[in-house]
């Protein structure tokens, strides 16, 4: 791996001889000249927040998901601001150590840490420490373990913590609704794709419905060439025989059908890359993805198409084999430059080398209608 990183520059990005805070002041005294203050806002909200994570072991899973979701639009600001709190539980379960909390702190370090090493022109490199300890009693820390399993795990213990025990999903699209207000965590208003699974008998016609809730959506790889092409794929019927039919009560060719029929801003997929069946294998080459997708064309029911431009944020990728490797990620920061993160190293990346990747898991996020897209 070690000749990989001549190709990047290292990035010192705060190398300004300056700290933000002595920026906003001086950015104060420009505001007499508009266009000099216009011209200091711009690149102050521009600034990238880039960090390097440790990785002393096998952490590489955590610190590539972590890289990937921290660079999702609003989602170090709600965190770093404790929004979580705000949620009224019947039975709150914050108490103590929490992932919501160390995420919290997590965002916090990433912040104060950048001040500190503006003044030393360095890439900060956090330790995250706090996580690493909550998680070593499910993952291992002398394994190496699926960065996928990992998000999951993670959205599913930051969902948990802010969700009424008592409240389900409702399973049935006739009965219910998915009313957004009843599942206020973070991860249910961002992060949920519903899918609407129908059964359909070829006999009697005697259709059955069921809504699948998902924080990753998986997508299959065999024989796809594109994300495109396997999101088609994804919708296509399947032909199920031998399946028991509830209006005919024995067994009956059936035709199942999925649909998507609710996206959330966050759309991550996941490219099955890791088969089981009939051996276990990596499926390995490059599933072609865009910058921006459509998914107004894929679920054209429910979302408005002018609102359904999804945008690529980030990406990760696993290196090596099944049976051990690496997982790095690629990230597109605040100034629209891509950025390559390998746990401590950071570095500049044009966007074609990000496009070559074969990407295991990709984090999209909706575009903003004020975005004029
Ligand atoms: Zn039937």
């Amino acid at each position: 791996m070690k000749g990989v990183y001549d190709a990047y520059e290292l990035v010192a990005h705060h190398s300004e001889s300056i700290t933000p805070g002595e920026e906003r002041y001086s950015g104060q005294k420009e505001r007499a000249s508009g266009f000099r203050a216009t011209k200091f806002a711009e690149k102050w909200a521009l600034k990238p927040c880039i960090f390097g994570l440790e990785n002393n072991r096998y952490f590489c899973y955590l610190n590539s998901m972590l890289q990937c979701v921290l660079n999702i639009g609003g989602f170090m600001t709600y965190y770093r601001q404790q929004r979580f709190l705000e949620i009224t539980l019947t039975k709150p379960i914050l108490k103590g150590l929490s992932f919501s909390k160390t995420i919290a702190q997590l965002c916090e370090e990433i912040d104060s840490k950048n001040l500190t090493l503006a003044r030393a022109k360095q890439i900060k490199v956090i330790q995250p420490k706090q996580l690493r300890r909550l998680l070593q009693k499910t993952f291992s820390p002398i394994m190496e373990h699926d960065a996928h399993e990992f998000l999951l795990s993670l959205f599913c213990n930051l969902r948990e913590e802010t969700t009424d025990k008592r409240i389900n999903y409702p399973r049935d699209p006739k009965s219910t609704e998915f009313t957004p207000g009843r599942f206020p965590s973070f991860i249910d208003q961002n992060f949920i794709t519903i899918e609407n699974t129908q059964i359909l008998c070829q006999k009697c016609k005697h259709s059955e419905n069921s809504l699948q809730y998902f924080t990753t959506l998986p997508l299959s790889v065999e024989g796809i060439h594109s994300i495109h092409d396997s999101i088609e794929h994804y919708s296509k019927p399947e032909e199920l025989s031998d399946y028991r039919c509830e209006g005919c009560k024995v067994m009956q060719n059936c035709q199942m059908r999925r649909k998507l029929v609710h996206l959330s801003d966050c759309l991550v997929i996941q490219l099955q890359r890791f088969a089981q069946y009939p051996r276990l294998r990596k499926i390995r080459g490059l599933i072609k993805f865009d910058e921006y997708m459509d998914m107004g064309t894929i679920c054209p029911d429910k979302v408005n198409p002018f609102q359904s431009i999804y945008e690529l944020k980030s990406i990760a990728v696993h290196l090596g084999t099944i049976y051990g490797g690496h997982y790095v990620a690629y990230c597109k920061k605040e100034d629209g430059q891509w950025y390559f993160m390998d746990d401590e190293r950071v570095g500049k990346v044009s966007t074609e080398e990000v496009f070559r990747q074969d990407a295991y898991i990709l984090f999209y996020q909706k575009q903003r209608q004020d975005q004029g897209c």
